[in-house]
Order: structure tokens, then C-alpha cells, then sequence
């Protein structure tokens, strides 16, 4: 490596260009580091920065996407279909066959309400905030 010195090139962040450029060093400040350099892209004369150590400045993003979610549109699904409730929900039990639209109290997952039936043995539940698919009628 070529020692530094005045009328030697370096290259470095132009304060003008905003990037790496080839600068001439015009003036040093100690044997090993150039004082002031000139950019040969724009001419211009300036400080020859000491790099810092690249640090991650990139700020977390802290705004959050509104969520109308999977989960809000169950919720509405759910606040809907309790709405059109007629009956108590009756107790889930994969031997009781459920029928579209009836409530279930399921010990885990709380109060459902049948929103199809995927096929003789299996109906999918709209929850509060989740879908489900139970076994019935066996
Ligand atoms: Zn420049």
C-alpha cells in the first residue's frame, strides 16, 4: 500500500456527491491521515472524514399496519352470527351431530357457531377470534 500524502489519491465520501469517490488529499493531518482532500468528481475542497465504524441507524419501524386481519374478520363473523342466535349453544360432543348455524360450547374454544359442514363428520365452528374445523356426528 502506497503511503498517504498530499497529491495522492483516496478514496472517499465526497461530502458533496454524497458518495465514494477518488479524492486528491490536498492536506494531511498526521503522517497517516489525510486533513483535507478534493473531491476529483466536483473539485470541491473538504475535510477528509474519519470513517466511523458502520453502525445500523436504520430505525425500527414503530408504525404498524392497520390490521383488518383474518382475526377481525372472524370477529365480525362472529358478532354476526351471535346476533341471529336463536338458541343456547349446546355442548360440544363429537357423537352430537350439529347443524349449520347452531351454537356450540366447546370446553376448550369456548362458544362456536357452525358455519358449514366440510363433510358427514366434520363441520367447521366460527369462535370469537378463530376458525375451527370439529369433528361431529360420529
Ligand atoms: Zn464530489
Amino acid at each position: 500500500m502506497s503511503k498517504l500524502g498530499v497529491g495522492k489519491e483516496i478514496v472517499t465520501n465526497c461530502s458533496k456527491c454524497k458518495l465514494e469517490l477518488a479524492h486528491i488529499i490536498v492536506a494531511m493531518r498526521d503522517e497517516v491521515t489525510p486533513y483535507k482532500v478534493q473531491c476529483k468528481t466536483c473539485k470541491s475542497t473538504h475535510a477528509f472524514k474519519i470513517k466511523k465504524a458502520a453502525t445500523a441507524t436504520r430505525k425500527k419501524s414503530t408504525t404498524r399496519k392497520p390490521r383488518v386481519s383474518a382475526e377481525q374478520k372472524i370477529m365480525n363473523l362472529w358478532d354476526e352470527a351471535k346476533s341471529k342466535q336463536t338458541e343456547d349453544a349446546a355442548p360440544y360432543s363429537i357423537r352430537t351431530k350439529f347443524e349449520i348455524g347452531q351454537f356450540i360450547d366447546h370446553p376448550k374454544f369456548g362458544e362456536g357457531v357452525v358455519d358449514k359442514h366440510i363433510d358427514n363428520n366434520k363441520i367447521e365452528v366460527v369462535f370469537q377470534k378463530d376458525i375451527r374445523v370439529l369433528i361431529h356426528n360420529k
